[in-house]
């Protein structure tokens, strides 16, 4: 039975109006599943205009500071802060696996980033004291027990953000071990496909999906703009393929990959970027594949640096699963303690990926 417009409570999710839903499961699932995107795309375009206000202050928080990391650690902090402020006011309580913890900036010697942290979530909530914004930060402490969380990298892509190239904010619900809804804030990824990944978008791009309704692209501005579907590329052979790479060799194993796209002969070039923005232009097309070989046997891959881009490429048509063709088990806590590294693809050249990888590593 096709689900009916005219009783979806948001226009986010009324725009999948052939999404083969029940009456009785819109009446009763489509509110909450529309409020929790509503809030979730606010909650991460104004999350990236705090990270955009950062990365814009970089020189002058490294100079008060004399570190280096001291900008993205600012993000990091504000932007958990802030998402965790935007999830408790509009649904009390928040289950809510933060990355980040508040701890460090605790220590005596941090002042000077304590008070930039401060100033940075104070820009989305004016009135807050600095001991209610640090609050905030560890209102991402919950362990990943229990049949629903929510789960966030505030910023994901650290040497890109610090480099002014790609990162990603990544806020994901998961529900018995199922991503239920994910949005990849990219702050810095346009929508022209010829713009280069280490030149910034000024406006940046959401994306979202939610399980079986499909991903979609907005203006990282304009969370209540009309969004655009996203599909991968289908039908690319296999010669044409172009696999994500990370910019950083300590990420990946760049050298299998590059093994793999010699043994199935790929000419595409490499699109190379930081942070889970590669789900993102698989999903939409832009490349094929992204491919993530754990650099050493005992590396497990965490929840929050998976849940968002996955069900993006997923619902988008991409096969997601790890380099041993398992699904991804996100019911395990906060680590995908039964996968090894990812493949994500187009699902033809899935399957090739993985005979290949097979072939030449076991
Ligand atoms: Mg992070």
């Amino acid at each position: 039975m096709l689900h009916d417009c005219r009783h979806c409570v948001s226009k986010l999710l009324a725009l999948r109006c052939n999404a083969p839903v029940s009456n009785q499961e819109a009446i009763h699932i489509m509110p909450l599943a529309a409020s929790r995107l509503r809030i979730a795309l606010r909650a991460i375009a104004e999350a990236s205009a705090i990270a955009r206000h950062v990365q814009a202050s970089t020189h002058q928080i490294r100079r008060m500071t004399k570190d280096d990391y001291s900008p993205v650690t600012v993000a990091d902090y504000a932007v958990q802060a802030h998402i965790a402020l935007r999830l408790q006011e509009e649904f009390g309580t928040v289950p809510l696996v933060g990355e980040e913890s508040a701890k460090d900036l605790l220590a005596n010697n941090s002042g000077v980033l304590r008070d930039a942290v401060v100033e940075a979530v104070q820009r989305a909530w004016p009135g807050l004291n600095s001991n209610d914004a640090l609050r905030a930060i560890d209102l991402g402490e919950h362990d990943a027990s229990g049949d629903a969380y929510w789960t966030l990298d505030p910023i994901d892509g650290t040497k890109g953000f610090l480099r002014g190239g790609q990162y990603a904010i990544s806020l994901a619900y998961i529900e018995r071990g199922t991503v239920l809804l994910g949005v990849l804030g990219c702050p810095n990824l346009g929508r022209d496909f010829s713009r280069a990944f280490d030149q910034p978008d000024p406006t940046g791009t959401l994306f979202y999906a939610a399980r079986g309704a499909g991903a979609y692209a907005l203006p990282a501005s304009q969370p209540e703009a009309n969004p655009e579907p996203i599909r991968i590329a289908d039908g690319r052979s296999v010669s044409e393929m172009r696999i994500c790479e990370s910019v950083e060799a300590a990420h990946s194993r760049q050298d299998a990959t590059r093994e793999i796209a010699d043994y199935l002969k790929t000419r595409g070039a490499p699109a190379r970027l930081d942070s889970q923005c590669k789900y993102a232009v698989v999903a939409r097309g832009q490349a094929d594949a992204y491919l993530r070989f754990p650099t050493s046997a005992d590396y497990v891959e965490k929840i929050w640096d998976h849940a968002a881009g996955s069900i993006v490429a997923e619902e988008a048509g991409a096969k997601v699963t790890d380099i041993d063709g398992l699904p991804l088990d996100f019911g395990r806590g906060s680590t995908l303690q039964a996968n090894r590294g990812i493949a994500c693809a187009a699902p033809h050249l899935h399957a090739l990926l993985l005979a290949a990888k097979a072939t030449l590593f076991g």
